[in-house]
């Protein structure tokens, strides 16, 4: 998966990553979605060795544009896993209360415990995001942000959070499609908001703002990867392939039991 994964040079071109890349499955749609059926019973198992290991968590940052796939990406990677250690936390806009503290103090309060998978379905990096595009503080304020979130995610990488950032990368034109389908389909009325038209018309700012962004943030304790997202499925087998191999990659192991289990006879 190394190539879906940003430099962390801070030479992060969006233009050198395409939202309809296909190319693991040669664009083979019932192959990607047999191989994610599998991923998702692998998940299952993964996650209760995670929680019962209770040595690392786990922070899944997921962001894109409108329509670009967060809740469906959710709802089709975590189908079938024990909700019991898994946890969604949305940030939309802040309240006032949220507004009279850092910007991070909403953020904190909702990483994973040990043995828990956290998905932020939008995250601290719409304060340097939807912030910047609207001018909603001036530039030094969210230009020092950068500095708070790489000393955060340091700060949660060194005490056992494995953090997975992923961008969810689909073009103007399928943006286009996906909110005419709001529109056609009524059982997506509810979806639809003019909220997203209006943000629409600041695609190129929101393309600048997340090039620099994914360009300052992605390092190798704390990785974006640049999923290609034109294709739900795609999208899907992507984001729980990178997050089973990581899950790999932690060695997890059943604890061992602090009873003499030998010595125990139930009567
Ligand atoms: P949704 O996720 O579609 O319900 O929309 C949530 C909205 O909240 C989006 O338009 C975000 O850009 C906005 N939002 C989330 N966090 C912030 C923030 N820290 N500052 C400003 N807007 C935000
Ligand atoms: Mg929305």
């Amino acid at each position: 998966m190394k190539d879906l994964r940003a430099p962390t040079d801070g030479k992060f071109k969006i233009n050198r990553f395409d939202p309809n890349d296909t190319s693991a499955f040669d664009g083979k749609k019932e192959e990607a979605e047999q191989r994610l059926a599998g991923l998702r019973q692998e998940l299952d198992g993964l996650q209760e060795l995670f929680y019962a290991d209770h040595r690392h968590a786990l922070l899944m940052v997921l962001q894109g544009m409108d329509t670009a796939g967060k809740d469906g990406t959710i709802r089709h990677v975590f189908d079938g896993v024990n909700p019991q250690g898994v946890h969604v936390a949305s940030f939309k806009v802040p309240t006032p209360a949220e507004l009279d503290h850092d910007f991070l103090w909403r953020i904190h309060a909702k990483t994973p415990a040990k043995g828990h998978i956290t998905i932020f379905n939008r995250s601290h990096y719409e304060d340097v995001l939807a912030v910047r595009v609207h001018n909603l503080v001036p530039q030094e304020e969210w230009e020092e942000r950068f500095r708070a979130i790489s000393e955060f995610e340091r700060e949660l990488v060194h005490e056992g959070t494995t953090i997975l950032k992923f961008f969810l990368h689909i073009d103007k034109e399928e943006q286009k499609a996906r909110l005419q389908a709001r529109l056609d389909d009524p059982s997506k009325h509810w979806k639809f908001s003019e909220a997203d038209l209006h943000e629409r018309q600041y695609w190129p700012q929101y393309q600048v703002a997340y090039e620099d962004l994914i360009s300052r943030t992605s390092s190798s304790w704390a990785p974006w990867y640049v999923i290609p997202s034109n294709h739900k499925w795609f999208r899907n087998w992507a984001v729980s392939k990178v997050l089973i191999d990581t899950l790999k990659g932690m060695k997890l192991e059943y604890p061992k039991s602090a009873v003499d289990l030998a010595s125990v006879h139930i009567t």
